[in-house]
């Protein structure tokens, strides 16, 4: 374990007792935790490889650390719960999360894209985009962790259709959308394209190259909240 990772662990997550090592994952957790803490940690690396091979990125060398996921004690939170969250290269899962059967992976499947969105081409000039790029990946990444990943989708589908005003949800089913128009075709159903790795990499590959100096306004129309929060603060 690096400085870094060590620091991280013994000042965000200081009721974690417990700790797991794998490739791009430092999982730590209390005594507490009452599932089998070894099948855990391969799920998340399960999450890391995937996205390692959808978009080619490696945060745990931009980083220069492995990501920790860690619950964060109410106490380290001035009292409160906090909110799944990420940050370099950090993620809050919740002390309650600890009673739920699919947690951590499922806070997860939307908090480990996070790093990956943040080491991309597109963070540079479209970051307002990055909790709609997480959400439509959160779709295949459920379904590598055993969740329930075309359920997912069809909710974010249905935001992209009724418009409804989301920086999350919204932006995800317009990529969904997209991606399965441009690359998901041989797979038949949008549910199966779920499955197609290679389409989804080809899918954001094709953002990656094409909008790292353009913004993803010129391909998918913003929603107000987007709009109102993060248009003309572009990154570049
Ligand atoms: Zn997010």
């Amino acid at each position: 374990m690096n400085k870094a990772e060590k620091k991280t662990w013994q000042e965000r997550y200081s009721y974690c007792t417990e700790l797991l090592e794998r490739p791009d994952i430092v999982f730590v957790y209390p005594r507490e935790f009452s599932r089998t803490s070894e099948v855990v940690v391969e799920k998340l690396q399960e999450i890391m490889d995937y996205l390692k091979y959808i978009t080619g990125l490696n945060p745990t060398y931009s980083f220069k650390q492995r990501t920790v996921v860690g619950y964060r004690h109410p106490d380290n939170e001035g009292g409160k719960e906090c909110q799944p969250g990420w940050l370099p290269n950090w993620v809050n899962i919740p002390w309650n999360y600890l009673k739920k059967p699919d947690e951590p992976m499922d806070a997860c499947s939307h908090e480990l894209v996070h790093p990956f969105f943040r080491c991309s081409p597109l963070h540079y000039r479209n970051e307002g985009w990055g909790e709609g790029f997480c959400d439509f990946l959160r779709g295949p990444v459920k379904r590598v962790v055993g969740l329930d990943g075309a359920n997912w989708w069809q909710t974010m589908l249905e935001a992209a259709k009724d418009g409804k005003d989301s920086e999350y949800h919204y932006p995800a089913g317009q990529f969904a959308l997209m991606a399965y128009e441009k690359f998901g075709q041989r797979s038949g159903s949008i549910e199966a394209f779920l499955n197609d790795s290679d389409g989804i990499r080809a899918f954001v590959r094709y953002l990656f190259s094409n909008f790292e100096y353009v913004s993803l306004s010129t391909l998918i129309m913003p929603s107000p909240k987007m709009e109102k929060k993060w248009m003309g603060k572009d990154k570049i």
